[in-house]
């Protein structure tokens, strides 16, 4: 009987003593031990009465239990929908109930706020603590240590994986595992990952960052991860000697770019380092080049699509692009209002198909209509365009598009110039809503450590770089830009804190 996902990512390891987990207090969990951990967990999820095709709803802290959980839902065929840590317990009630998820396992000091909406959505309740104890694993002390694989077929549904709710409400991507099996397998191959590898993991895993693209590759070419609980910059530093690759958010390198410790000797021997989830600074890509010598990869994806695009790991990786398509993945720029290919060099909205784009939104058929077209090309949210040289280049999200008197104003364009500016260290632009425009734009500026920006000087440098219609009608300078847990700016909300300014 096959399953094809979980035979390629775990299944192989049957009865290998190799290293899979190097854990933050010095223990190693090998294949073996790792595998006979999810088998448990398989027999546990069965006895509770979820079968191949059911829901099983986890907010639990990283541990190699937790992603023991995910294995085990791959061999038992129920679909695994991890949760993001933050979430409120009014939150988690809408996963729940949205999903149907028919077990939710969450950390025992969420236990009492989770039991009614457990109850409500009558789904049963276990308890994973981040030290691995709790009723799961109490549950699965007695359970045998195998567990027949239940068949899948490539089409069947892996996982749903809500998307960051940046733009609005999460939506739950239905993943199958061919989506999951054929990213993992091109991006090992692309990245070069053997089983050599051995990656820094620091990652959420209820992300399709840490989760899919890092833990899937590592197990599809066979290394082992560092797998530490958190971004955590002593631990990382400590690690990165024993690392040989590294994923993170673009927040991850430029953290640890403010480091002294953080020298080229420290990652002298690394093989790469991988950026992506949000837009990776041209600046940070050059000052980390300056200062260990390694030029950052940066790849594009989504939840709803896994990995779609990657800088080459041979030629050139091109500080401000997310580079080609991967092989299999057919991207376009098309006309928003059309949907007709646009020339390279001009923008419009990212559109991708290929094996890794996902079934469909979870009881949301109008919304995947919307987005996801007939003839399999899905429409990705985002803005951008094809250089030169045929790298994407992503300019924005379609909803931060700024339309002020009639004109499409991409905010990118004028946060380059911002961030140029002496004593800026980021900055973010947003549309606001105006009396005479429409819209207009105001620019959110940090200033550099100890720097005190000259708002008017600035405001006349943009003057001269950038067409009168693109000026911020106000400069506003804030300690730090609202940021989720994957490092993404949360434009939303500075839209929405500064939605008056002009009334
Ligand atoms: P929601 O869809 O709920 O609004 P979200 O789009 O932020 O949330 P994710 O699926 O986690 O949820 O993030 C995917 C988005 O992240 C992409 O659509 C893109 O906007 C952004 N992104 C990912 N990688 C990059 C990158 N390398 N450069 C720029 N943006 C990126
Ligand atoms: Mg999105």
């Amino acid at each position: 009987m096959a399953n094809p996902l979980f035979d390629s990512l775990f299944g192989k390891y049957a009865g290998r003593e190799t290293p899979f987990l190097h854990l933050d207090g010095g223990g190693t969990v090998t294949h073996a031990a790792f595998l006979a951990r999810a088998a448990r967990f398989a027999h546990v999820f069965r006895e509770l009465g979820a079968q191949a095709g059911d829901r099983l709803a986890a907010q639990i802290e990283k541990s190699p239990e937790a992603l023991a959980i995910y294995a085990a839902c791959i061999q038992s065929g129920i679909v695994f929908l991890p949760l993001n840590t933050a979430y409120t317990a009014d939150e988690v009630a809408y996963f729940v109930e949205n999903s149907g998820a028919r077990i939710l396992v969450c950390d025992g000091s969420r236990q009492a706020a989770l039991a009614p909406v457990a109850a409500a959505a009558g789904a049963v309740l276990e308890t994973l603590n981040a030290d691995g104890s709790g009723s799961l694993r109490d549950r699965a002390e007695s359970a045998p240590d195998s567990f027949e694989t239940v068949a899948r077929d490539a089409d069947d549904l892996a996982a749903f994986l809500y998307t960051s709710g940046t733009t609005g409400r999460s939506k739950g991507a239905m993943l199958t595992q061919t989506n999951l099996l054929s990213n993992a397998e091109v991006l090992a191959d692309q990245w070069r990952f053997t089983d050599t590898d051995v990656l820094l993991h620091a990652l959420p895993i209820f992300h399709t960052h840490g989760l899919f693209v890092a833990t899937n590759i590592t197990l599809v070419a066979g290394g082992s991860m560092i797998f530490l609980p958190k971004f955590d910059q002593d631990r990382i530093i400590a690690a990165l000697p024993m690392a040989t690759t590294m994923m993170g958010v673009p927040t991850f390198y430029t953290r640890l770019l403010d480091d002294p410790r953080f020298t080229r000797d420290l990652v002298r021997h690394m093989r790469l380092f991988v950026s992506g989830s949000a837009p990776l600074l041209a600046e940070t890509h050059v000052q980390f080049e300056e200062r260990t010598g390694h030029r950052i990869l940066e790849r594009y994806g989504m939840t709803e699509t896994n990995m779609n695009t990657s800088n080459p790991y041979d030629g050139e990786r091109r500080a401000g692009t997310v580079g080609f398509p991967l092989p299999g993945v057919e991207l376009k720029i098309t006309n928003p209002e059309t949907g007709a290919r646009l020339p390279d060099g001009e923008i419009g909205q990212i559109e991708v198909r290929g094996p890794n784009v996902f079934k469909g939104y979870w009881q949301m058929p109008e919304k995947t209509r919307e987005e996801l077209r007939e003839d399999g090309f899905f429409i990705t949210g985002d803005l951008g365009l094809i250089d030169d040289r045929g790298y994407v280049q992503i300019v924005g999200r379609n909803k931060d598009l700024i339309i002020s008197g009639g004109y499409n104003i991409y905010p990118k364009e004028i946060e380059l110039v911002l961030d140029d500016q002496p004593g800026v260290l980021e900055s973010a632009v947003v549309g606001v809503p105006h009396p005479d425009f429409g819209e207009t734009v105001v620019g959110v500026l940090v200033a550099e450590p100890g720097a005190d920006p000259d708002l008017d000087a600035i405001a006349a440098a943009v003057g001269k770089s950038l067409a009168r219609f693109k000026h911020p009608r106000r400069l506003l300078l804030l300690s730090e830009l609202p940021r989720n847990t994957m490092g993404k700016v949360q434009k939303n909300l500075l839209r929405d804190r500064f939605k008056d300014i002009f009334s």
